[in-house]
């Protein structure tokens, strides 16, 4: 995969990353001069990484998506360990969805949006349009069949969306992203995970403190008990941060 030259870009564990120091270049990035890039934008936190060490799928998705960023406050530390001085901070997947919807609010760029439950995703448009004028161009709830997939792919591809933002957990969304850009390249892609169900206030993220700290991760675990499994990925991980096996 190559990368953009004169963008910041950092290796953890085989993973590519782009890591911005502020959301500001983090979007001016992403939709230069009143453009917007093409191609697969991705999370990745701790559990992905190392999921994907064990699942070839889930490795070659994220091959495949030109840009990925740490989502997690463990990988943006492992950054800074690795590369001494590097310029980056945390950007969490859901505030660069709304930054993102914001400026594609001012500039007119078309948006579908897919993923979530039907009521949060029309709650979601609406507020979208309210809040920040959004030219939503689709959408489509995240609970359609496997045989209307192809109908989903033809009518993004006929909305002409330029921004597909796709929240369906992972690695399902990461699924989704690349079947459909074989019928429509023309857009950035985005996977979002529960971002909507925030957006709309259905879930609570950590208070601005928590986050702060670095410790929304902990929010998480505290709200839902039930995600300790997928968290004992970062006692793994976190031993690769301690011996510098990055
Ligand atoms: N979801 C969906 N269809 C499904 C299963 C999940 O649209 O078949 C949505 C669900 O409504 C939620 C999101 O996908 O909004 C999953 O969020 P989660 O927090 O699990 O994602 P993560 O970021 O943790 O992978």
């Amino acid at each position: 995969m190559t990368m953009l030259p004169d963008t910041p870009q950092y290796q953890i564990r085989g993973v590519a990353l782009y890591g911005f120091n502020s959301m500001a270049s983090f979007v001016d990035f992403l939709m230069p001069e009143k453009g917007i890039r093409t191609g697969t934008l991705v999370a990745i936190n701790a559990e992905k990484i190392l999921t994907a060490e064990q699942d070839e799928g889930l490795n070659t998705l994220l091959q495949h998506a030109e840009f990925k960023y740490p989502d997690g406050i463990s990988i943006v530390r492992s950054i800074r360990k690795k590369y001494p001085g590097a310029p980056v901070n945390r950007i969490a997947g859901a505030d660069l969805w709304e930054a993102l919807m914001e400026r594609a609010g001012r500039e007119g760029t078309p948006v579908f949006l897919i993923g979530g439950r039907q009521a949060v995703l029309e709650e979601t448009c609406d507020k979208l349009r309210r809040q920040w004028n959004v030219n939503i161009v689709g959408a489509q709830d995240g609970y359609f069949t496997p045989a209307e997939r192809d109908a989903l792919f033809m009518r993004v591809a006929a909305s002409g969306a330029k921004l597909v933002t796709v929240a369906l957990g992972s690695p399902r969304q990461e699924q989704l992203m690349l079947a459909c850009r074989e019928h429509w390249t023309h857009a950035l892609y985005m996977g979002v995970g529960g971002t909507y169900d925030v957006f709309t206030g259905h879930v609570k993220r950590a208070p601005k403190m928590w986050q702060n700290m670095g410790l929304e991760w902990l929010y998480r675990l505290i709200r839902q008990p039930s995600r300790w499994r997928r968290q004992l990925k970062l006692l793994k991980y976190l031993r690769y941060h301690w011996r510098g096996d990055l």
